[in-house]
């Protein structure tokens, strides 16, 4: 799996809807890629912001929100693959 790989399904893996087998490259993409590691840390602590702990439904505007950070700060750690 590339990164832009990893963006692609990232969405899907946020919401928990991504497939396993993909599940796991984007678990192994992201042990050996620190860029990566950065930017899914960063919208797993906002998620657990948002939700409180509680399992529930992202509304779609802040789904569209977080995604649009994330891209911004995906650009920012992969500069030259942006
Ligand atoms: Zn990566």
């Amino acid at each position: 799996m590339k990164c832009a790989e990893l963006l692609a399904v990232l969405n899907e893996y946020v919401e928990g809807t991504v497939d396993p087998a993909i599940c796991e490259e984007f678990e192994k993409h992201m042990a050996g890629c620190n860029p990566c590691q950065v930017v899914v840390d960063n919208i797993r602590k906002t998620i657990t912001l948002y939700k409180g702990g509680q399992p529930c439904e992202l509304p779609v505007e802040f789904r569209q929100r977080l995604h649009s950070a994330l891209r911004q700060k995906w650009k920012q750690t992969h500069p030259q693959k942006a």
